[in-house]
């Protein structure tokens, strides 16, 4: 009580402080009250906001709180009060980034006769120029103050968002001339005026080079339009495609010669690994493992996947029967290798797992099934491993000398995080993590508490409703939600649908958009205007008690997958399950403890259970490490996801501070673009074409 009433006393005094500086923020704060929980978030935004206007904002870099942000939380009638409700720990984000570059802010009008290959042409030769004679300064005078650029390995050989001029010019004058960027070309297609929304404009294009002899690389530009009616950049990306000795073994290079009667001893031969160990030690065949291995195989590198399942596939096929992809097909197509195309939209999981155990037959890929890798110990001398793989039937198999060791093993190493309440021994119930939970049939006429409001929460509840098994969802705090429908059509319609780009040109377009740009306006106005789409469907949830967020900072799903990996729910009928009270809700008080008949609340309240799931994700991906490499190798490698201060993801397809040692963490459409960077930086490392790496500087 005491501490309460001090805080409260801290927030009046925060707010005092707010109304003196900043009007606009005054007109929502009336309404609020401290006690409220609500009240107290948006308090803390306020608190944020405080700092922002504070004289060392620039120094304390937190991520600031932008107009667009207070106006679509606060002033918006459907975004008031619960849907206000976003945590604090989710908005400890450090991006770098500028406000959006609209014309207002610019100063600049578009005309309507505007030529944009004419403008892209004129802007990329002087562009081309200057790169090429390594002129710095000829380069930043054509970007804007408030600009980026985002590289992938092509100038970098790492993953690096630049944020304004003064950090481009910093980087350019460390790179540019020893990348001797040469061969520059504007590709006619994909080029063209873009206006995203009213007041947002840019002309966009592609573009290919080369960097120096080593590699070919390709880019994406955005202009946008300035006062003095010139254009000037507003983002770079550079992306390294291929090396120019060692192209990918397909199209022309495939293999030509006819193969009579050989090629079914010449597989077992190279799958068995009998005389020759593996350079490529891959834990994990999911579809991360695969892709790299398919990606490896392009470029001749002996590779081998280790996946203790006994099927390929298995990592879908053995979670909830109920699931089914929540992205479109559009979205998932693996390497090399798209879906047909009368493929569903929404992929059930265990048609997905067929299809990965089709590709790595029809990739020719090399896979030991029920073989786990237990133990992997590094040579610091020589920069390998002596690693151990255990079959199903205890034998074993040590390999001494591989060079590259990728956990491929799944969102957190698939490590369950299970939070622990007291009385769990008292409880004569069964106690489920979402990862061992199957089949709902299984528990029918039993009570159901569903720990967690995300998507496996949402899934696996509305799998019990509709198998006729009393369901109650418990949300421990608030959630993202947007349907399906409407988030894919104003995220990804121009992207991944039907009749949309070839999905490599997609890939690049969405990497091309670094995440600071995004944190700061972008996906605030996207996410805005998925909730108004979303509408009743958001007032809805709301009126039923539900407690919604609009994710980090108001970006909606993008920063919570990439942050946290959770956080959301892409609607596919289980809200409105929420909302017709088929799946109860519990979300009014703290869970405190079990008890012999089910779950006991901190305000007294109980509810009975014959059987909980705890659907609240998965732990840290360094725990697997830990268990196979050691404390050693674990302590010192860089964590697994999560964003550093540029925007880029932790470890993920890169340099993960301890040579040879990889990991690779993501969605389809992430493992199938970051394959490829993984494979280029493995074959660049085998033919000493690689590096230096350009790292960030502090550590990550
Ligand atoms: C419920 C759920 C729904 C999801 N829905 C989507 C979706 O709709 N769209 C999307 O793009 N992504 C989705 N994802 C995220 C992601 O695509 C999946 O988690 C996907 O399975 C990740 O593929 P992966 O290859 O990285 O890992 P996994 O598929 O998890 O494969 C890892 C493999 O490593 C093996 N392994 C682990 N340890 C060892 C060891 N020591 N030795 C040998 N083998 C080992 C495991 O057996 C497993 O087969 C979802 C994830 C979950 C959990």
């Amino acid at each position: 009580m005491y501490i309460a009433c001090i805080l409260q006393f801290c927030y009046l005094s925060i707010i005092r402080m707010i109304l003196n500086r900043e009007p606009r923020i005054a007109s929502i704060l009336p309404a609020m009250d401290p006690a409220e929980p609500e009240s107290r978030t948006v308090m803390h935004i306020c608190v944020l906001e405080v700092r922002r206007t504070a004289a060392d904002y620039a120094a304390s870099r937190q991520l600031t709180f932008s107009d667009a942000y207070i106006n679509s939380h606060c002033s918006n009638q459907l975004l008031t009060s619960s849907s206000l409700s976003v945590t604090r720990s989710t908005m400890a984000l450090n991006l770098q980034g500028f406000p959006l570059p609209t014309l207002d802010r610019l100063g600049a009008s578009l005309s309507p006769d505007v030529d944009a290959k004419a403008i892209a042409s004129e802007w990329f030769s002087s562009f081309s120029a200057c790169v090429e004679a390594s002129d710095v300064e000829g380069v930043v005078h054509l970007f804007m103050s408030e600009s980026y650029w985002r590289d992938i390995l092509a100038l970098t050989w790492d993953f690096r968002t630049f944020t304004g001029v003064n950090n481009i010019k910093e980087f350019l004058k460390d790179r540019l001339s020893i990348s001797q960027l040469k061969a520059f070309k504007l590709r006619d297609e994909f080029l063209g005026i873009q206006r995203p929304f009213p007041d947002l404009v840019w002309i966009s294009f592609m573009f290919d080079f080369e960097v120096g002899n080593t590699g070919i690389a390709s880019g994406i530009g955005r202009l946008v339009p300035q006062a003095d009616g010139s254009w000037k950049a507003n983002c770079i990306f550079t992306n390294l495609e291929e090396l120019k000795e060692y192209p990918e073994k397909v199209g022309f290079l495939r293999n030509l010669e006819p193969n009579h009667g050989l090629w079914a001893a010449q597989r077992q031969r190279e799958i068995a690994f009998e005389d020759k160990e593996p350079t490529v030690l891959i834990i994990g065949g999911g579809q991360g493992g695969l892709e790299i291995a398919a990606r490896l195989k392009m470029y001749d590198i002996p590779t081998l996947i280790a996946e203790k399942n006994s099927r390929i596939g298995d990592s879908w096929r053995n979670r909830y029967k109920a699931l089914c992809l929540h992205d479109p097909v559009w979205y998932d197509h693996l390497a090399y290798l798209p879906f047909p195309p009368n493929w569903p939209a929404y992929s059930p999981a265990a048609k997905l797992a067929g299809w990965l155990e089709y590709y790595a037959e029809a990739m020719e890929l090399n896979v030991w099934t029920s073989c786990e890798v237990v133990k992997s110990v590094r040579n610091e001398e020589n920069n390998t491993w002596a690693v151990t793989l255990q079959f199903a039937d205890g034998k074993e198999r040590i390999f001494n000398n591989i060079k590259h060791l990728i956990f491929a093993t799944g969102l957190s190493g698939n490590q369950p995080n299970m939070p622990s309440y007291p009385g769990k021994d008292l409880f004569k119930g069964q106690i489920l993590h979402s990862s061992e939970h199957s089949l709902a049939s299984d528990h029918i006429g039993k009570k159901v508490v569903v720990v967690g409001a995300c998507t496996s929460a949402h899934d696996i509840a509305s799998d019990y409703y509709l198998n006729g098994v009393d369901v109650t969802m418990y949300q421990r705090s608030s959630t993202y939600i947007m349907s399906t429908k409407h988030g894919w059509e104003v995220l990804f319609s121009n992207l991944y649908a039907e009749g949309a780009l070839p999905t490599d040109i997609a890939d690049r377009v969405s990497a091309s958009f670094p995440l600071g740009f995004a944190a700061h306006g972008f996906a605030q106005r996207s996410t805005q205007l998925i909730a108004e789409k979303d509408k009743t469907l958001l007032e809805d949830l709301r009126k039923r008690g539900f407690k919604l967020n609009m994710g980090i900072d108001g970006t909606g799903f993008g920063l919570l997958a990439w942050t946290k990996a959770s956080g959301y729910y892409l609607d596919v009928g289980a809200s409105q399950m929420i909302i017709d009270g088929k799946i109860k809700l519990k979300n009014d008080s703290q869970l405190q403890s079990f008890t012999e008949t089910g779950l006991k609340f901190e305000d007294g309240s109980e509810i009975p259970a014959d059987v909980v799931v705890f659907a609240t994700g998965f732990s840290d991906a360094r725990l697997l490490i830990r268990k196979i490499c050691g404390d050693d190798v674990a302590n010192k490698c860089s964590p697994v996801w999560g964003l550093n201060e540029e925007g880029e993801i932790h470890g993920s397809w890169k340099d993960m501070k301890i040579p040879g040692l990889w990991y690779a963490m993501g969605n389809l459409a992430m493992d199938r673009f970051h394959s490829k960077h993984i494979a280029l930086q493995i074959k660049a490392m085998e033919e000493k074409k690689f590096g230096p790496r350009y790292s960030l500087r502090v550590s990550s």
